[in-house]
């Protein structure tokens, strides 16, 4: 058996414009941007990643910028929510710091005994802020929130299911457990220290999911490298059709849609971000595998302007 997933490796989501997100992250938000480069699949496109200071596994949030991507529906064999961990004491701060930047937030509220503040991004995608006094010091971004505040990386997502049976059952072979319950949601915890929880929320009444901008595109779990070919059996063992282990660079992959509809990647924390450049410069260049490196001249003239410069400013 391959050893348990401690929980999140990265989230990745469609947004619009690439300014307006990078502003976002890295200013609001204050996360770093840790790698500028291309979706592999559709290098007209920016895949942006943000994260703490050395872009560590359960920190990155990652997203493919279409410009004028048409607005996504958020709904079931989907991740309707991502959320992020912040320290316990932390909640003040963060719902001043959102009211001043003008986004759409809702008053803080409590759930599974954490106090919660559901928030969306410019493209409408919902994020929540939870706080808990348990949040690992971390490796702050060192951007424009003060270290004692900053986000830590994920707490987790939220699945939307029209049926939650066969997810649940493959989140347990994965190493997750259920902790809690609580109406049409039941809550499932990894051992790991960030992105360890996966709540699944039932409702086979719900709108379906279109993809889209403010939609998330897959969300991908944490495994070493060693591993990574039993995952790929064990998701063939639940009638999924996994993809081949594919190079990403910065970590391995293998990619299947679950039976309830969302796409779930299994990526290897090795090599990493600094695979490529210094810790340091995370972030302040477009970076491209060597496979694609002879083509970044035409790659470079198709791309939109975004701003240079590390964390966006
Ligand atoms: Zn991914």
């Amino acid at each position: 058996m391959p050893s348990d997933v401690p929980g999140i490796h990265h989230v990745t989501a469609i947004a619009s414009d690439p300014s307006e997100n990078l502003e976002f992250y890295t200013r609001t938000l204050g996360l770093r941007l840790v790698k500028r480069s291309v979706n592999q699949d559709d290098v007209s496109v920016y895949h942006l990643f943000y994260g703490d200071y050395g872009g560590s596994p359960g920190t990155s949030m990652t997203f493919f910028p279409y410009e004028g991507a048409q607005q996504g529906q958020v709904g079931t064999g989907q991740v309707s929510t991502t959320a992020f961990l912040i320290p316990g004491e932390s909640v003040g701060f963060w719902v001043e710091r959102l009211a001043d930047a003008g986004v759409d937030a809702d008053d803080p509220r409590e759930r599974f005994g954490d106090t919660v503040i559901p928030f969306r991004d410019p493209d409408g995608l919902h994020l929540e802020l939870v706080a808990r006094e348990d949040a690992p010091a971390g490796d702050p971004p060192d951007g424009p929130v003060p270290d004692e505040h900053a986000i830590r990386g994920f707490f987790g997502v939220t699945l939307s299911l029209e049926s939650a049976e066969p997810t649940a059952d493959l989140l347990e072979t994965m190493g997750f457990r259920e902790t809690d319950s609580e109406r049409h949601c039941r809550r499932y915890e990894a051992d790991g220290e960030l992105g360890y929880v996966v709540d699944v929320y039932e409702d086979p009444q719900a709108q379906r999911g279109r993809p889209g901008a403010g939609t998330v595109h897959h969300v991908a779990f944490q495994v070493t490298r060693e591993d990574q070919p039993e995952w790929r059996e064990m998701l063939t063992s639940h009638g999924l059709r996994p993809t081949e282990i594919i190079d990403r660079k910065w970590f391995e992959s293998v990619y299947a849609r679950t039976k309830g509809g969302v796409l779930f990647e299994f990526a290897t924390k090795e090599p990493g971000y600094t695979v490529d450049e210094d810790i340091e410069e995370l972030g302040q260049r477009l970076v491209l595998p060597e496979w694609l490196e002879d083509r970044r001249d035409e790659i470079e003239a198709n791309l939109p302007a975004l701003p240079t410069g590390g964390s966006g400013e």
